[in-house]
């Protein structure tokens, strides 16, 4: 039971890493606040794991509105007394298109969903962790924007996913000494709908990229964010933690 007691939400919780994390987090003993957009698929996750004898509550908004980042806070403490971590974890890709082509709309939601939605949450999340005495900030970054992670056609995610890394060394410098860590979590290609689910050629080729040959479940990646948000990682703070097979150590 590696986060018994734990209030955390976890955003982009109706689908991949984000659903996945969530299941496994309250499997090892954490109440749950699931943020995304649809109600629905959020209702699903949410009853899946009260099922499994969890518990788990839901709210659903846009991660680029700075109230719904209060919101889930606010929605934390009155569900469970409390907030003890977040997995801040939606993201888009966008249009996978040149720059002097790309839609300055794509650059601005990109920057937007990712980026912005990470400075919100945090925003939003430290005063309740701080009357906690501390607690754990997660940020879901990516292999794409890291070292050996140039992609074509990726420019809008690519600074996204690296900003927030910049995002991750400043907070976690500023609030190392309230007990509050912040770490972005940087996994390589995984399976899931925006890593291309469903389309054998797009898996092939993101496999093919990695030593490993592979792609990533998304439980592999929870387990990860389930250490960095655990007691486990007490003395890790400002860290990009790179779970992707190899690939950002690749050669060619
Ligand atoms: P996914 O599409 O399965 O999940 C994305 C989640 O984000 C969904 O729950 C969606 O509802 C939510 N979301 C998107 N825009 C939102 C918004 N404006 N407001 C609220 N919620 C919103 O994809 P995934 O692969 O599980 O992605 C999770 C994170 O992992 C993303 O930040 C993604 O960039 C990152 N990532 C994914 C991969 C990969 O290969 N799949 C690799 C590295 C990093």
């Amino acid at each position: 039971m590696e986060l018994a007691n734990k209030t955390i939400i976890i955003t982009g919780a109706s689908s991949g890493i984000g659903a996945a994390a969530a299941s496994l987090f309250a499997s090892e003993g954490a109440d749950v606040v699931l943020g995304a957009r649809r109600s629905t698929e959020l209702q699903i996750v949410a009853e899946d794991i009260k099922r499994a004898g969890g518990r788990a509550t839901f709210l659903a908004g846009d991660v680029r509105d700075a109230g719904y980042a209060a919101g889930l806070v606010e929605h934390a403490i009155a569900s469970f007394g409390k907030l003890d971590g977040a997995f801040n974890n939606a993201g888009v890709v966008g249009d996978m298109i040149a720059v002097p082509e790309m839609r300055v709309e794509n650059w601005t939601d990109v920057l937007a969903v990712n980026l912005t939605s990470a400075f919100l949450g945090a925003r939003a999340q430290i005063p309740a962790l701080r009357q906690r005495g501390g607690g754990s900030i997660v940020f879901t970054s990516s292999f794409v924007g890291f070292r050996n992670g140039g992609m074509p056609g990726m420019a809008a995610y690519a600074a996204s996913k690296a900003g927030m890394i910049g995002l991750t060394q400043s907070l976690g410098s500023e609030h190392a000494a309230e007990g509050i860590r912040v770490n972005a979590l940087l996994p390589g290609g995984t399976v899931t709908p925006a890593g291309g689910e469903g389309n054998p050629d797009v898996l092939n080729f993101i496999a093919g990229l990695h030593p490993m040959k592979r792609m990533a479940s998304p439980k592999e990646i929870a387990h990860a964010a389930l250490f960095l948000l655990s007691d486990r990682a007490s003395f890790m703070t400002g860290s990009p933690m790179t779970v992707d097979g190899g690939m950002s150590v690749r050669l060619v």
